[in-house]
């Protein structure tokens, strides 16, 4: 099935596959839905399929032989950039992990870059990842691109949220919807990567719908080492990484880790809804001020407190 390395997202696929056959392709697209669902892969998948020069009939799959496909594969084609911190980090030679967000400079380098003809003589394709990072300044540059599209330039922004993308990016955009994974593909794919089924059922669970999240978990020990007693936390607070930046996307998974344990100690029934409500709402407003750069060990200390407390 075309598109089938991307899991459980038929309903998109579906759009896709329609775009193929009608040979309707748009300029812009929009991929949004939670993070670690598969956009980016079906993205490079749906990108892959427009360069390979292999396909008899416009909606046949990727022949995933052809030179062009190889170098989809390997990362390496010419005609498709796939922007994201990384990119970014070599473009301006700065270090990755410090790419919080999409700058001007990126995009002017990216214009230009798409405007350029075709080494293969078809599409230009940009995918940019965590769209809604993108700075003012660099969304007018977008915008601006984006209102007059080269032909045969295609940019496919994904987004994990879209009420952060100016409104009128996205109203040039053909949105495609991706859902959250169901629990036992999640399962699958944590499996596929060496993962115990008992563990993987677990996380899974925990993941709620995202791979990536639950890949995350996999590699910490959220929540088990924060909730194990009451004072467990401490210890998880002192081993936090000196590195700010590090810190705060660790605590940022930390948070997640111990909502989501919330929500289903009630849904097994072990906690009653009143008992979480509070402790959810804190924690929500702890992951808003970890974004405004709160200090990490305080609202990983916060946090453990909120979801230890009963009413
Ligand atoms: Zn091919």
């Amino acid at each position: 099935m075309i598109f089938g390395k991307v899991k459980g997202q038929e309903t998109a696929a579906k759009a896709l596959v329609g775009m193929l056959k009608t040979d309707r392709i748009p300029s812009a697209m929009l991929f949004c839905g939670m993070a670690g669902i598969g956009k980016t892969r079906m993205a490079v998948e749906f990108a892959k399929t427009l360069l390979c020069r292999q396909r008899p009939k416009a909606d046949n799959p990727a022949c995933s032989a052809c030179s062009d496909c190889l170098a989809v594969d390997k990362g390496l084609h010419p005609d498709l950039t796939l922007v994201n911190a990384r990119y970014q980090a070599t473009l301006l030679d700065e270090d990755e992990a410090k790419q919080k967000t999409l700058r001007v400079d990126t995009l002017r380098r990216l214009r230009k870059d798409m405007e350029m003809r075709s080494l293969t003589g078809g599409w230009k394709i940009a995918v940019v990842e965590n769209a809604h990072t993108l700075e003012i300044e660099a969304a007018n540059a977008l915008l601006k691109i984006l209102e007059e599209p080269t032909p045969h330039s295609l940019w496919i922004l994904a987004s994990s949220e879209r009420e952060r993308l100016p409104r009128t990016v996205v109203s040039r955009c053909f949105c495609v919807t991706f859902k959250p994974l169901a629990s036992a593909i999640v399962r699958e794919i944590l499996q596929a990567q060496g993962i115990a089924p008992a563990r993987a059922e677990r996380l899974a669970e925990l993941g709620d719908g995202s791979a990536s999240r639950a890949l995350e978990l996999a590699s910490s020990d959220y929540p088990d080492s924060l909730t194990a007693g009451p004072m467990a936390f401490l210890e998880a607070v002192d081993a936090l990484p000196r590195e700010g930046y590090l810190a705060r996307s660790q605590v940022e998974t930390a948070l997640f880790a111990l909502a989501q344990d919330l929500r289903l100690k009630h849904l097994n029934g072990q906690r009653s809804f009143e008992s979480v409500e509070r402790p959810l709402a804190e924690i929500s407003h702890l992951r808003q001020a970890l974004r405004s750069n709160a200090d990490p060990k305080t609202v990983l200390t916060l946090g453990c407190l909120a979801a230890q407390s009963l009413p």
